[in-house]
């Protein structure tokens, strides 16, 4: 069952700079949840499940093959309530399994994932997940429980998405392990792909409580350069123009529809990029532990100047 209190020591809690946006962490392991809540974070802005599953050494598939669903569904509420509880009652949104072939091919049961020659635009997020459902259905089976225990801080976060209908069908899945979607649970999504963000109105009316910038996703559909191609690396940036149209235009459409804006990709401690979020009216900013700091006094500088920005233009008015 859950904790009654945080575990954040009070002196960490007030060292922090009192910031509108939030500013949230980055967690890959449930071992370095504690490390990441001891920043004094607004919560979790993206939760790697892929990370936690790698660790263990075993495919998720493998569980399902044997039949074994519930052993799944027990490993990660084990993985997961570290996280959440660390961070109680702060918000955690878990995003579902990213698998990409080639990362996953190394674990006990991932011998016969398949060779992919693009693996980075293949078979790994949402769409990997709607091919594999049971492992999808298990990941929200485990969140159920961890609702049922009192962790009803944790939200939903899908990968990759590219058309409204895998949010209509993960939804589905989710009402399927007794979920409800944006009722008794935050279910929001990705923003990875330039098709998400020029269409995010599509997602908005499906139902959305939020999105969160995946820029090195992003970045790499954006600019047609693959994020670990070497050959191309000095390309790479996420300052383009066009990935910053993009994520101008969804905070836009999704300010006017009421839906939390977040990024969760390493844009988020570029602090020019930051400066521009914070001034469009992103929610939340969510980076690694150790820029969690620098982040939120990046955050605090640009609120004082545009605060004071307007209230010099107020009283020359
Ligand atoms: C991203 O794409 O920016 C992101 C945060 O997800 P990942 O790096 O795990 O693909
Ligand atoms: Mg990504």
């Amino acid at each position: 069952t859950k904790k009654e209190e945080t575990t954040l020591e009070p002196s960490v809690v007030l060292q922090a700079p009192l910031t509108v946006t939030e500013v949230k962490v980055n967690v890959s392991m449930s071992e370095a949840a504690k490390k990441a809540a001891a920043t004094g974070a607004d919560g979790v802005g993206l939760l790697r499940t892929e990370h936690m599953m790698l660790t263990t050494g075993v495919h998720p598939k493998k569980y399902i093959q044997e039949g074994n669903e519930a052993e799944l569904v027990k490993v990660l509420v084990e993985n997961v309530l570290k996280v959440a509880d660390a961070f109680y009652p702060k918000t955690v949104w878990y995003r579902t399994l990213d698998a990409p072939t080639d990362e996953f091919q190394s674990l006990d049961g991932g011998e016969d994932e398949p060779y992919e020659h693009n693996p980075m635009l293949g078979w790994r997020g949402i769409r990997r997940e709607l091919d594999e459902p049971e492992i999808l259905l298990a990941e929200f089976k485990a969140i159920k429980k961890l609702h049922e225990q009192g962790y009803t801080n944790i939200g939903i976060m899908l990968p990759l998405l590219q058309h409204p209908d895998e949010l209509k069908q993960a939804k589905e899945i989710a009402r399927k392990a007794g979920l409800k979607p944006q009722k008794n649970i935050e279910f929001g999504m990705m923003v990875e792909t330039p098709a998400a963000a020029l269409t995010i109105e599509d997602f908005i009316a499906e139902g959305i409580d939020f999105v969160s910038f995946g820029t090195n996703d992003l970045t790499q559909y954006t600019l047609a350069i693959d994020r670990n191609n070497e050959n191309v690396a000095d390309l790479y940036t996420e300052s383009h123009p066009a990935v910053l149209k993009l994520i101008e235009r969804v905070i836009i459409e999704c300010n006017k529809a009421g839906v939390k804006t977040s990024i969760c990709g390493q844009a988020g401690s570029i602090p020019a990029i930051v400066e521009k979020l914070v001034e469009l009216g992103i929610t939340s900013v969510s980076a690694n532990t150790d820029a969690v700091a620098a982040v939120r006094e990046t955050v605090a500088r640009v609120e004082q100047k545009l605060l004071l920005k307007a209230a010099r233009k107020l009283m020359q008015e």
